[in-house]
């Protein structure tokens, strides 16, 4: 299938393609990894008049650690998520969730900012970006720069807070405390699938070895990814024992409200949500506190 004709545009700098997506107005769309744009424009199920590819924009490849932030340009490809040091010593959370993402090739062309702004609600990266509560840095010709929790970024199925002439330029990931344990586990029919239902869990155990810390962030069970809001207070003090993280998972399947589709039942989505919820919660408390939990508490 081939797409519909389009003007192609390959600005140098942020500045030129903050102004070319001003002019064309809601006609033009970036092009980051084309993962997920080019095979909707072969399907033509997207017709924009142009493309803005932001390929050669340098200040969009970015990984540098500000005051304890890791902050991640949005070109950052999942390759380098997945493997980059920096990354994996500040957020192992996050090279972990990349490593789930499709298979090598499409890691490697794949960009950061083009999955979240995608917003597929099977998608790894947003999930993870919500338990990591990262913090995502939006940029306007006109309107200038503001920022938005991940939480508040993912409004719907394929659909962000993202104004049209809007890019998103940069991810900020603010540090944990030393020793947080972290885990990403998902279920999907086959390698490098998109999850049926994947979950983003990380745990910080106090001096006494009980829970000071937890977070938890699902995909595949809704429009946008899933926080339980609820889990701080439900085990603050408690011990990272198997009975809690199965009460957390009974409560998560009794929370979430998934549609069935042609890969997975409501019903099974619900009970998936259950067992990745508890599993990711055991795994992170497993490495809480341990040498290889994250060194980034300052
Ligand atoms: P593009 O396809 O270039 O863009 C996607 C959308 O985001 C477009 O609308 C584009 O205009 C917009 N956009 C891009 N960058 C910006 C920006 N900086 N600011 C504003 N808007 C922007 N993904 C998963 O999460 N899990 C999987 O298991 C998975 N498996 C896959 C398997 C296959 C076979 C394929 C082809 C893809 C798969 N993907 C999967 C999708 C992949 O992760 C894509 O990389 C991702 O969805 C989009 O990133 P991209 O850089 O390719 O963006």
């Amino acid at each position: 299938m081939k797409p519909p004709a389009f003007e192609y545009f390959a600005p140098r700098s942020l500045d030129d393609a903050l102004r070319l997506l001003r002019d064309l107005g809601g006609d033009a769309r970036p092009l980051a990894g084309g993962q997920s744009l080019v095979p909707l424009l072969n399907m033509r199920l997207v017709r924009p008049a142009a493309l803005i590819d932001l390929n050669r924009i340098d200040a969009l490849f970015r990984v540098q650690l500000n005051a304890g932030e890791l902050c991640l340009g949005a070109m950052v490809r999942h390759r380098t998520l997945e493997r980059d040091p920096t990354i994996s010593a500040r957020a192992p959370l996050l090279a972990a969730a990349a490593a789930q993402v499709g298979h090598v090739q499409i890691r490697t062309r794949g960009t950061l900012g083009g999955s979240l702004a995608h917003a597929d609600p099977a998608a790894e990266l947003p999930a993870a970006m919500v338990a990591l509560q990262a913090q995502f840095v939006l940029r306007h010709a006109v309107q200038g720069e503001r920022t938005l929790p991940a939480a508040t970024f993912f409004v719907g199925p394929l659909t962000t807070a993202l104004l049209p002439e809007e890019l998103l330029v940069e991810v900020r990931v603010p540090p944990l405390p030393l020793g947080t344990g972290w885990a990403f586990v998902e279920f999907a029919r086959r390698h490098g699938d998109y999850a049926i239902v994947g979950a983003a869990a990380l745990v910080h155990l106090d001096a006494n070895g009980r829970i000071d810390l937890a977070r938890l962030a699902l995909c595949g069970v809704g429009g946008v990814p899933y926080t339980a809001s609820w889990l701080e207070e439900m085990t603050r003090g408690a011990r990272p024992d198997r009975e809690i993280f199965r009460d957390v998972g009974h409560r998560v399947s009794e929370a979430v409200d998934p549609a069935g589709d042609i890969h997975a039942s409501a019903w099974y989505r619900k009970r998936l949500a259950a067992i990745m919820g508890a599993r990711a919660l055991e795994v992170a408390a497993g490495r809480a506190g341990q040498s290889h939990g994250i060194a980034a508490s300052h």
